[in-house]
């Protein structure tokens, strides 16, 4: 038996890592454990995001969008451009350095606060004991006075499109095609497969999404969604919804897709590459003994009350494992909460304060309620928008598709949600975030002084709007 833990969490990604260092740094003794190994067989830190999630994907977007405007979009602006070609090994190794930089960062930061990181596969045992087998395969147990969960989540695999690693992928396999598919379809028009199209496409793939639900972007705010969709399909994206994939068939060197529209036709559709995203699953093979006393929801999240705590004293669970949006930050903060709690501080999170963001161009983000959702509540609201398209330094930037809307509660004027649509929208949502968190009314940040010229100035606008006082559109009739 090894020495005693205060805390042991089980999983390194932005859940667990992050719960690590806040234990260790209000002087819990902490470990670590990491199952995770990198192409040379050693552990790595960081889990899905920084491995093969957040971190890679941006780091492919925002290659693919420099190319992209290099090779169109820059005669707009009186540039010529010959002979831009991409190369596509060197843009994979810049995103291979990039993980390898962050993922070692995080074994600095384990030093620096003193936790200590093991690895190898954990696994609860009851009375709040680890059994960790080791990753040359030794056992030993390790007892703990609190154990965190945070062994995230994994692609679904669907059988009707089985994932090869050759011609179909998963969104992992997907950060790592070696040349543009000529032809790339991509199951499921959701945030990653948004992402991951919009990478490929463009470098130059035809991309169709096949997506089952006849409304895009079906959680998100109805005309934040519909703008989105137009303003991807200008761009080139094939989104059909409607379009359930029934089977796939492979032919040499091509897929074959069979997908079921809406109207009940069965169409086929073939490519050089086909991408699986239709979601995510929480990953709990092998990390629970029949009785370390945990219970498992029947979508499979690990069962949590609002402050992370399972239903085994000592025992908590953080991030993609647990209900609630699958997003990298919402499993930082269960992180810090937890740690927080278990060194005796009373720590709570905010979950109506979780912004949402698809990182194509321009992004969509959210952050707090969609106008239909506070319809549903049957609550009295106004709604402000600004469209880029009025915006001087989007003008300026050429970049001025899409919009910013915010909904304010009709009586108090307090802001209950916030969509955009379009550039820099994952960092004007967070000034709305912010504000919200301040309890904001419309009318604050209406008040505030916003920089000119900036983008920020259609936040500014669309808060003034929500009061029908915006200044650089005409205002809708207020009763
Ligand atoms: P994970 O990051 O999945 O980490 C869990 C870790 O636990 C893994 O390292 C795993 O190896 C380890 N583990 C599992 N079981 C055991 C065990 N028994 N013993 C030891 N270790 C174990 N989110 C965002 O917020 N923003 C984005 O832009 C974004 N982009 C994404 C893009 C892609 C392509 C993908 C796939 C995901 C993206 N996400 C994004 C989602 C984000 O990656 C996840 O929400 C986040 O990684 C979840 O964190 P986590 O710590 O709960 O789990
Ligand atoms: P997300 O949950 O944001 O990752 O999105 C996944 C998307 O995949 C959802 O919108 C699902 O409707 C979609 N999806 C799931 N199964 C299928 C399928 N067989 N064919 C097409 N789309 C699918």
């Amino acid at each position: 038996m090894s020495d005693k833990y205060d805390v042991v969490v089980i999983g390194s990604g932005p859940a667990g890592y992050v719960a690590a260092i806040r234990a260790a740094q209000l002087g819990l003794k902490t470990a670590c454990i990491e199952k995770w190994k990198n192409a040379e067989g050693n552990g790595v830190n960081g889990g899905t995001c920084l491995n093969v999630g957040c971190i890679p994907s941006k780091a492919l977007l925002d290659s693919s969008f420099k190319y992209h405007e290099a090779a169109e979009g820059l005669a707009i602006h009186g540039i010529s451009t010959s002979g831009v070609a991409m190369d596509i090994p060197a843009m994979l190794e810049r995103k291979n350095k990039i993980i390898n930089q962050l993922t070692g960062g995080i074994v600095g930061l384990f030093k620096a606060n003193g936790v200590t990181a093991l690895y190898g596969t954990g696994k609860l045992l009851a009375g709040k004991k680890v059994e960790l087998t080791d990753n040359d395969g030794a056992v030993s147990v390790i007892d703990a006075d609190n154990v965190i969960l945070a062994s995230g989540s994994l692609p679904i695999a669907i059988p009707v499109a089985p994932v090869d690693d050759d011609l179909i992928l998963d969104s992992t396999g997907a950060l790592e095609i070696g040349e543009v598919p000529k032809r790339l379809g991509v199951i499921g028009a959701g945030v990653i497969g948004l992402e991951l199209g919009s990478v490929w496409g463009r470098l130059g793939s035809k991309v169709v999404l096949l997506e089952a639900l006849d409304d895009f972007l079906a959680i998100m705010d109805k005309a934040i969604a519909k703008e989105s969709k137009k303003i991807f399909t200008k761009q080139g994206l094939d989104i059909r919804l409607g379009a359930r994939v029934t089977g796939t068939q492979i032919k040499g060197r091509e897929v074959e897709v069979t997908y079921q529209t809406s109207a009940g036709e069965e169409l086929k559709e073939t490519f050089d590459k086909l991408i699986v995203c239709v979601g995510r699953r929480p990953f709990t093979d092998g990390l629970l003994s029949a009785d370390s006393g945990v219970e498992v929801d029947e979508r499979g999240s690990v069962f949590v009350n609002e402050f992370c705590a399972t239903n085994a004293p000592g025992v908590y669970a953080v991030g993609d494992l647990v209900r609630g949006p699958m997003l990298a930050h919402k499993g930082s903060e269960e992180g810090i909460m937890v740690a927080e709690r278990i060194a005796g501080h009373k720590a709570q999170m905010n979950y109506d304060i979780v912004p949402n963001v698809i990182y194509t161009h321009p992004e969509v983000a959210s952050v707090g309620q969609t106008e239909e959702q506070v319809k549903a509540a049957g609550e009295p609201y106004n709604v402000g928008v600004f469209p880029f398209a009025a915006s001087g330094r989007a003008m300026a930037a050429n970049d001025t598709d899409g919009m910013v809307k915010i909904i304010a509660h009709a009586d108090t004027d307090r802001i209950m949600g916030c969509h955009i649509v379009g550039p820099s929208a994952a960092d004007l949502t967070q000034q709305v975030a912010i504000a919200m968190e301040f309890g904001s009314s419309a009318e604050d940040l209406g008040m505030t002084v916003f920089g000119h010229p900036t983008l920020s100035e259609a936040v500014h606008e669309a808060a003034l709007a929500v009061n029908g006082n915006a200044i650089h559109i005409p205002n809708r009739k207020r009763r």
